[in-house]
């Protein structure tokens, strides 16, 4: 059907009109051609199809949130049925609705221990500006005011609206806007780009203890919480050395602050375990979640609240001003369930941590062999490429970083895969659904992306 519905415009017609009237996000407006208009028109399991009638693999699922695969008419279902009950109606005002109360139900069942509440948003950007008023209300009620700052972390992301930017730790998005007070950002747990000669457990260690360090100085009773991703993705799928963790944990359990997860992308089983938090053995006291809530059917977002801070909301009391017209919509909800029944019932978490997650990660670590290769890293199924002119000394870098990236990407695409690009980085996030017969398939598409790479690299005279 929705072949049916596209083929009244050209290619052609298309990108035109997208050119003169859509804005994208996150383009440079001045660069973006004609022709680099890709218009998708339809997609099933992990493949996509292009106006054109190309077959491309999307090895991103989506954009990171497509955990289930494409296509899922259980959903489409689930979503259709509800809509011709309840298309809409808000939480606020001592309102309810079924989907909203058997979502919220359903995620205190998956999420660890502590959670029992969740807080509904539509996107992980507006959960973390719920973070940022939770957790500094959650201060004032109980009678530490003064606790304000947030602690986050170079080249994280959590976000895109201004206080999720402010949060994340993205140079050139602060600078587009400004940032909001008292965030503070400490090192990331980046080895490979650490031109110190410390190991990955050394420097994992010490990465952890630039949180001690901030906190020391700036003093922990002005201190809110500390907000972050388990692996960090947008800023190039940095995935912690394991000793990381571990002491993060050690320093969090000594201090008198909040711990916020934000699990947009690492939450519902990308990492082989539910959330990220219980894949590396932290305790967070909120999270936030989106993407593969929903697997992007329809847009929501949550922000999961611990017994603990849900307490303090409970016991002080005082109205909490904050929601949006969409918190809990029906619809979303209804697709979200559908989604974690999938999950569920498919046993997609197992899946990642005992099957396709070492499946395709054992070959992926294979194209660290290859010769523009520094770093093939994976946990679960996300998983990065280090893109460098000689893999013995990982501080060597291609000259004017992003350009290497951008055109192994171009390849990536050009062989029917789609790769993002990271600066000179290249990344997967495949859906969780993804067959052995088709890692085998991503496999193969990678590495003559590398070869190709390598080709035009050679061609060029740039490494
Ligand atoms: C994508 C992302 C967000 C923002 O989610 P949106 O739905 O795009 O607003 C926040 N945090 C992390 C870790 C993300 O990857």
């Amino acid at each position: 059907m929705s072949r049916i519905m596209t083929i009244n415009l050209s290619t052609a017609d298309l990108r035109e009109k997208d050119a003169r009237h859509h804005f994208h996000p996150f383009t440079d407006h001045k660069t973006l051609g004609l022709d680099e208009r890709r218009v998708i028109t339809r997609a099933d399991g992990v493949w996509m199809w292009d106006s054109d009638g190309n077959r491309i693999m999307d090895g991103m699922a989506g954009l990171w949130c497509m955990n289930v695969g494409h296509g899922r008419q259980e959903i489409v279902e689930a979503v259709r049925a509800q809509m011709s009950e309840l298309s809409y109606y808000n939480t606020f005002f001592k309102t309810s609705h079924e989907p909203v109360i058997k979502l919220s139900e359903k995620l205190a069942e998956v999420t660890p221990p502590q959670f029992n509440m969740t807080f509904f948003g539509t996107s992980g950007s507006d959960g973390n500006d719920t973070i940022v008023r939770m957790v500094r209300t959650y201060w004032q009620l109980m009678g530490k005011p003064e606790k304000k700052i947030i602690v986050s972390r170079v080249n994280a992301y959590h976000g895109s609206t201004v206080a999720g930017a402010a949060l994340g730790g993205m140079a050139g998005m602060h600078a587009q806007g400004g940032v909001i007070g008292d965030i503070r950002h400490i090192m990331q747990p980046y080895w490979f780009a650490d031109d110190s000669d410390m190991t990955p457990e050394e420097f994992g260690i010490h990465a952890a203890r630039d949180l001690e360090r901030l906190l020391d100085e700036i003093g922990e009773d002005n201190v809110a919480a500390f907000i972050a991703e388990p692996i960090q993705g947008a800023g190039g799928v940095i995935i912690p050395p394991e000793t990381y963790w571990p002491e993060m944990k050690r320093i969090l359990d000594e201090r008198d602050i909040l711990f916020v997860s934000d699990e947009v992308i690492c939450g519902f089983g990308r990492t082989g375990k539910w959330f990220g938090c219980e894949t590396y053995g932290t305790e967070p006291d909120l999270m936030t979640m989106a993407k593969g809530l929903s697997s992007g059917y329809l847009p929501i977002g949550a922000v999961a609240v611990s017994d603990k801070v849900a307490a303090a909301f409970h016991e002080v009391g005082g109205e909490f001003y904050h929601g949006y017209t969409y918190s809990g919509h029906p619809a979303s909800c209804a697709a979200a369930l559908a989604n974690l029944e999938i999950i569920q019932r498919e046993k997609l978490v197992e899946r990642v941590a005992d099957d396709i997650g070492p499946y395709l990660s054992e070959r992926w670590k294979k194209l660290g062999d290859h010769p523009i290769v520094g770093e093939a890293r994976m946990k679960g199924l996300v998983g990065a490429l280090e893109l460098v002119p000689d893999p013995a000394n990982r501080s060597r870098r291609f000259e004017n970083e992003g350009t290497v990236g951008t055109i192994a990407r171009d390849h990536s695409f050009a062989n029917g895969l789609v790769m993002r690009a990271v600066r000179d980085r290249l990344i997967i996030c495949p859906p969780l659904t993804i067959t052995h017969d088709e890692a085998d398939e991503l496999i193969a598409m990678a590495r003559k992306t590398l070869d190709d790479t390598l080709d035009t690299l050679t061609r060029k005279g740039m490494l």
